[in-house]
C-alpha cells in the first residue's frame, strides 16, 4: 500500500519561490544589486576573528550591533532590531502584524519579495500599480487601504525602477496612513539616493521619530556590500522592535555576521565614499542608455530599470548569450544593476548594437 504523501499547505502549490539572479562563472553579474567591489580588509579580518567561536551561538540580541546602529543613526537602542537580512525584516513585520486573510499593501512592480511573505503568512497581497513614471502611486494606495489592511510597504528608492518619492507627499501619506497601519519604509538603496536639496531630504529615520506605526528597513548588503553575510536593520518604535524579537528565528543573525557589520559601520565612511563612484556610473550608464534610444526612467538607486514590456526576457536572454547577465521582470522590464566602469563598458556596449536595440 503507498504511504500517504505528507501533507504540504496546498496553497502553496501556487506560490513561486524566490527567484534569484542568475549566475555562471565568468559572467559580468548585474543581476543582483550588488557591490562590484568586496569587503574592505578590516571587515574581512573581522569575520575571520568572529568565526573562531563558531562553537558557540551568537548574541541572539545582537547588542554591540544595536549600539553601534543607535549611535550611527541617533536613535535610542531600543528603538533597533537587526535581522537576517532586511527580507527576513519584511516577512517578520507580516508576521507581527497580520492574521490569516489580513492584507498588506505595496506598490507593484516592487521588491519580488513582499508577495511571498505576506503569502506565506497567510495575509493577502494588495498590488497597486506604478504611476506612469514607474513611482508609487501614493494615493491610489491610500485608496487601496481598508478595514483589513494591517502593513504598507514603500519601498524607497523602488526596486526595481530606481524611482523615488519626494518629502512632501511621503509625509503627507505618512499622516493620511490610519495610526493602526504599519508602514514599512523599505530603504534598502537609501545610500544611493542624491538630493539636490537636503530639505527635500526622505530620511526615513528622521521621519519616523514620533511616528510610532512607521518602520525603516535597511540593509548591508547593497552600499555597505555584505550581500553574502546577511545583516539589514529595523529602526521602529519600541512595541514593533519588541514584537520584532518574538518572531525573530533565534540566532539568525549569526556572529561573523554581527561582526562585519560592526566593522562596516566604523568604516562607514570608506564605505560610503565608494557609493559615489556607483552613482557617477549609474548617471552614465543612463545617460548612455538613452542616447541609444532607450526610455530610462530617473533612477535614485544602483541599477536602473528598462521598461522593455514583452521584449524583456528575450533582452535578458541575449545579454546572457553574451555573458552579462540581467534581471528580467515577466513582461515588464529588465533591471541592470550598475557595475564597475569596464561591466558597465561591457553592457553599453551590448545595449547600443541595433539588433539588441530592436529586440
Ligand atoms: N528590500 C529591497 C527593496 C531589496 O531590493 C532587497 C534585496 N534585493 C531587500 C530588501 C533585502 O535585502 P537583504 O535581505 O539582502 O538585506
Amino acid at each position: 500500500m503507498d504511504s500517504p504523501a505528507p501533507h504540504i499547505r496546498p496553497d502553496l502549490d501556487s506560490l513561486p519561490a524566490y527567484v534569484p539572479g542568475r549566475d555562471f562563472p565568468g559572467a559580468i553579474k548585474l543581476a543582483s544589486n550588488e557591490t562590484t567591489l568586496g569587503p574592505l580588509p578590516e571587515v574581512a579580518a573581522a569575520v575571520a576573528e568572529a568565526v573562531t567561536t563558531a562553537n558557540r551561538y551568537p548574541d541572539n540580541g545582537a547588542r554591540a550591533l544595536v549600539t553601534a546602529l543607535s549611535e550611527f543613526l541617533g536613535v535610542p537602542p531600543h528603538h533597533v532590531a537587526v535581522g537576517c537580512g532586511s527580507v527576513s525584516l519584511c516577512q517578520e513585520l507580516v508576521q507581527l502584524t497580520c492574521d490569516e486573510g489580513d492584507e498588506v499593501v505595496f506598490a507593484w512592480r516592487s521588491f519580488e519579495a513582499y508577495p511571498i511573505v505576506t503569502r506565506v503568512a497567510g495575509a493577502v497581497p494588495v498590488q497597486v500599480p506604478l504611476d506612469a513614471d514607474f513611482g508609487h502611486d501614493l494615493p491610489a494606495m491610500l485608496d487601496a487601504i481598508t478595514d483589513r489592511t494591517r502593513l504598507v510597504f514603500v519601498c524607497n528608492p523602488n526596486n526595481p525602477t530606481g524611482r523615488s518619492l519626494g518629502r512632501a507627499e511621503l509625509e503627507k501619506f505618512l499622516d493620511a496612513v490610519p495610526a493602526h497601519v504599519v508602514v514599512a519604509l523599505d530603504e534598502a538603496y537609501f545610500e544611493y539616493h542624491r538630493w539636490a536639496d537636503p530639505a527635500e531630504g526622505t530620511d526615513g529615520v528622521a521621519l519616523a521619530r514620533g511616528r510610532a506605526n512607521v518602520v525603516v528597513l535597511r540593509t548591508f548588503s547593497k552600499a555597505y556590500g555584505l550581500a553574502g553575510i546577511r545583516v539589514g536593520y529595523a529602526v521602529a518604535d519600541p512595541a514593533i522592535v519588541t514584537a520584532l524579537s518574538k518572531v525573530h528565528i533565534p540566532f539568525s543573525v549569526s556572529a561573523p555576521a554581527q561582526a562585519a557589520a560592526i566593522a562596516s559601520l566604523a568604516a562607514s565612511d570608506a564605505l560610503l565614499a565608494r557609493t559615489d563612484g556607483v552613482v557617477a556610473e549609474r548617471d552614465r550608464v543612463r545617460t548612455g542608455l538613452v542616447e541609444a534610444g532607450y526610455t530610462v526612467p530617473d533612477s535614485d538607486a544602483n541599477f536602473v530599470y528598462l521598461p522593455l514590456g514583452e521584449r524583456s526576457s528575450a533582452y535578458a536572454d541575449a545579454a546572457a548569450q553574451a555573458g552579462l547577465l540581467l534581471r528580467p521582470y515577466g513582461n515588464d522590464g529588465v533591471r541592470v544593476t550598475v557595475g564597475d566602469p569596464h561591466e558597465n563598458d561591457r553592457f553599453l556596449a551590448f545595449a547600443a548594437t541595433a539588433e539588441v536595440r530592436t529586440l
